[in-house]
């Protein structure tokens, strides 16, 4: 977690602009001239961002070596923090003391936000403009007491912040990308994995420094060993031996749940069923990365092609970001495009949007349309934040639950924005209650 340090002399009001900060009534005591108060970690949170909040204390401005008090005070939080929030007594103005405390923090490279506290009321914003003299950059004003500037602080100390860590929620472990190679009995599973392995002429029985499950594949396609997940029945050419279609679709599950992409082999010369949905919504439910191969290309003439566009579009609707290919695992067309497909596919799925970046499109997005009218109000997009990758999922934060349909149109045009191009994400609001 982040950590913001607030550091000033006595009185400047640290400890109100703490509690400000954590957005809740503590003890935070006030200082007291000449007693110094240990360094206390409080935890914050800011539009879905945590963060903690160390309060330093006072400094010993009274001290006989004063420059030696101030540096061991505040060195120390400074050096473990992210940002560092200097604040000063706007009615009192920049003091020897102060200056000596900017001394400091320019040596610490840090980033530092010049807080102007005591900033009551406007004529006194005036008075926070003069402690540009103190060369920290622009001072923000704010009232730690009132609240007054406090959203904008807020606001500004997230933007200083590293970046939040994003849950990774790709299975397994390192090594050959995984992949699972579902469809239907007899859309060509066994015949693209084996011609996959000619093609390449290399099914590879190892990878150094990893170990593979037995009834996985190892195959090299487009110049990268992939290992293809559960495919020992496909390999083996068991006959049928699968049984029934329940314990087929089990084994299918089991393959996607453990691949990072799958490729879904539909059988381009026939209408797309319902068990070809059954496993295209497997996929998309288990969150995985996902490439549609309709396979028998050879067999598609133009009749059928006008029939299949009708169905793609009728069936797949729901779909639309899958990449797609027409290949024919019995002539070879386009299985040279497979590994590409798959790069790309899990490359979205990877995406991370780094947080400044997304909320700069989505202040521009809800500006230019915002969420309509229902009953006299119209909750607000604050902010939103990316929760994790594999695959990415974003968090919205406003100020009340949106309409489904406002929902769609925002993924929509992440999409549009970012691509995403074979992978799922999520869109989820959190309402600020
Ligand atoms: P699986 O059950 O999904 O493993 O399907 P198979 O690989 O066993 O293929 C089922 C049938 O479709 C076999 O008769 C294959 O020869 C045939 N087949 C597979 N791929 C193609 C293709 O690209 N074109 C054509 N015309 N037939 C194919």
């Amino acid at each position: 977690v982040p950590v913001v340090a607030v550091v000033g002399r006595p009185n400047v009001g640290k400890s109100t602009l703490v509690n400000r900060l954590i957005g809740r009534r503590q003890a935070v005591v006030e200082d007291t001239p000449g007693v110094t108060r240990d360094r206390v970690p409080y935890d914050a949170q800011w539009t879905g961002r945590q963060f903690t909040v160390v309060d330093t204390g006072g400094w010993e401005p009274d001290a006989k070596d004063r420059a030696a008090a101030i540096a061991a005070q505040a060195e120390i939080a400074i050096s473990t923090a992210d940002v560092v929030i200097f604040v000063v007594d706007t009615t009192v103005g920049a003091t020897d003391v102060d200056e000596a405390a900017v001394r400091m923090l320019r040596r610490s490279a840090k980033p530092v936000l010049l807080v102007a506290n005591k900033v009551d009321n406007a004529a006194l914003e005036i008075e926070a403009t003069s402690l540009w003299s103190l060369g920290l950059g622009e001072p923000f004003p704010v009232s730690a007491l009132h609240g007054r500037g406090a959203g904008d602080l807020l606001d500004k100390i997230l933007e200083l912040l590293p970046e939040p860590p994003l849950i990774n929620e790709n299975p397994g472990p390192r090594g050959p990308r995984r992949v699972a190679l579902v469809g239907r009995p007899n859309v060509g599973k066994s015949s693209l994995l084996n011609r996959l392995a000619r093609e390449d002429r290399a099914v590879v029985d190892s990878v150094a420094g990893t170990t593979v499950d037995p009834v996985d594949s190892l195959v090299e396609i487009g110049g990268e060993v992939w290992q293809l997940v559960d495919t020992a029945g496909l390999r083996k050419r068991v006959g049928r031996a699968s049984g029934t279609e329940y314990y087929a679709s089990l084994r299918t599950a089991g393959a996607v749940e453990a691949a990072e992409v799958a490729v879904v082999l539909l059988d381009a010369s026939e209408t797309i069923s319902e068990q070809d949905q059954r496993i295209l919504s497997m996929v998309t439910e288990a969150g995985r990365a996902m490439v549609i191969a309709f396979n028998k290309w050879d067999l598609v003439d133009g009749e059928r092609r006008y029939y299949l566009d009708k169905e793609i579009d009728r069936e797949l609707r729901r779909i639309p970001w899958a990449i797609r290919l027409n290949l024919s695992a019995r002539t070879g067309r386009a299985v040279d495009k497979l590994a590409p497909a798959l790069r790309k596919a899990l490359a979205s799925w990877e995406t991370r949007i780094p947080t400044g970046q997304l909320n700069q499109w989505l202040t521009a997005l809800v500006q230019a349309t915002p969420h309509p009218v229902r009953g006299g109000r119209a909750p607000r997009v604050l902010f939103a934040t990316q929760a994790s990758t594999c695959p990415p999922k974003f968090i919205l934060f406003t100020t009340g639950p949106l309409d489904a349909g406002y929902q769609r149109f925002v993924e929509r045009k992440l999409r549009e924005e970012f691509g995403f191009e074979g992978s799922p994400i999520e869109v989820s609001v959190k309402a600020r209650k």
